[in-house]
C-alpha cells in the first residue's frame, strides 16, 4: 500500500501555516470565494485579511481534465467520474464553489488554464519543469510513475528492450517526454502517439504497436480490463501529480493548497484515493 499513501508529509508541511493562514482571515476561504465588490474592497483596504478568491465564471470552480485516465477520471453515465473528479467536487464545496467540469484533450489543459478559460486542471497531471514555467502547481496529493506494459510473452522485458520497437504513448504527456528524450536512450522504431491512455491500451491490443509507456494506475486499470496484457516489474520514473493553477490567480493555488491540507489532515483525501486506486 506504501505506493498508494497520499503525500502526507508534503501535504502536511503546507497545511501548517496554511491553515493557520485560514484561521487568521476575517473572512473564510468559502465566504472569500463568493465575491462581491464589497468584499473586494475590504479586503483590499487590510492587508491581515485573506486574499479574495475569484474564479472564471462567478460561483463556479472550472477545472479541466482529460476524461479517458482511469481510475483518475473517466466518463460513466455521461458523467466524469474518479479520483480528480471527487477531489474537484470536494475542492468545490471546501471552497463554496460549484465544481464544473471541462472535458478537453490533455495537451490543452494547461494552455486553457494559461488563457483564463479554466480555473485549474486537475488530470493526473505530473508536476515537471518545463509545465511549471507556464502554471503554478499546487502541493502534489499522490505519486506515480511511467510503466511499461506489453502482450504477456513479449520479448520485451526491460527498458532496453525498448529500442527498434513500435512504441505508443499519450500526446504530450510524461510517458511520450520519456521516451522521446534522447538523454534516456531509446531508439523506438516508431513513437505512435494516442490523445487518451484508453486509445493507447486499444492500439495495444490491436497490435498496432508493440509496447505503451504509460502512467501505472492507467496501465492497471487497462491491464485488468483486457485479457492478455502485462505490466512489466520496474517503473522507468517516479512523479507526482498536483493541481495546475493560473500564474495570475494565486489566492486560488493557497485556497485549493489549504483545502488540500485539511482533506489531508481530516482523511478525505486518502478515502478517495483507497476507494479508486487499483492494487497490485
Ligand atoms: N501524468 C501524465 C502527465 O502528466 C499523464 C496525465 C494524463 O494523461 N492525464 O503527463
Amino acid at each position: 500500500m506504501k505506493y498508494f499513501r497520499a503525500l502526507t508529509a508534503v501535504v502536511l508541511a503546507g497545511a501548517m501555516t496554511l491553515s493557520l493562514a485560514a484561521c487568521g482571515g476575517s473572512t473564510d476561504t468559502a465566504e472569500s470565494a463568493d465575491t462581491s465588490a464589497e468584499a473586494e474592497a475590504t479586503d483590499e483596504a487590510s492587508d491581515d485579511t485573506e486574499a479574495v478568491v475569484t474564479t472564471v465564471e462567478e460561483g463556479q470552480f472550472i477545472w479541466g481534465t482529460n476524461a479517458s485516465f482511469p481510475p483518475y477520471e473517466s466518463i460513466d453515465n455521461n458523467e466524469v467520474v474518479g479520483i480528480d473528479a471527487d477531489i474537484a467536487a470536494e475542492l468545490g464545496a471546501r471552497l463554496g464553489l460549484e465544481a464544473v467540469v471541462e472535458n478537453m484533450e490533455f495537451d490543452a489543459i494547461i494552455p486553457a488554464v494559461t488563457s483564463g478559460k479554466i480555473d485549474v486542471g486537475i488530470a493526473g497531471m505530473t508536476v515537471n519543469e518545463e509545465r511549471l514555467v507556464n502554471v503554478n502547481f499546487s502541493t502534489p496529493y499522490v505519486e506515480a510513475g511511467q510503466v511499461i506494459v506489453v502482450p504477456e510473452g513479449s520479448d520485451i522485458t526491460s527498458v532496453e528492450d525498448l529500442n527498434g520497437k513500435i512504441i505508443g504513448v499519450q500526446r504530450g504527456t510524461t510517458g511520450d517526454d520519456y521516451v522521446s528524450d534522447a538523454e534516456n536512450g531509446i531508439e523506438a522504431a516508431e513513437i505512435q502517439r494516442f490523445s487518451s491512455a484508453v486509445e493507447t491500451g486499444q492500439a495495444l491490443l490491436s497490435n498496432k504497436i508493440e509496447v505503451i509507456v504509460i502512467d501505472n494506475q492507467p496501465a492497471k486499470s487497462i491491464v485488468n480490463a483486457n485479457e492478455g496484457l502485462e505490466i512489466l516489474p520496474e517503473p522507468l520514473t517516479s512523479e507526482q501529480y498536483a493541481i495546475c493553477v493560473s500564474k495570475d490567480n494565486e489566492a486560488l493555488l493557497d485556497a485549493i493548497n489549504a483545502a488540500l491540507a485539511d482533506m489531508e489532515a481530516d482523511g478525505t483525501l486518502q478515502a478517495i484515493l483507497d476507494e479508486y486506486l487499483v492494487e497490485d
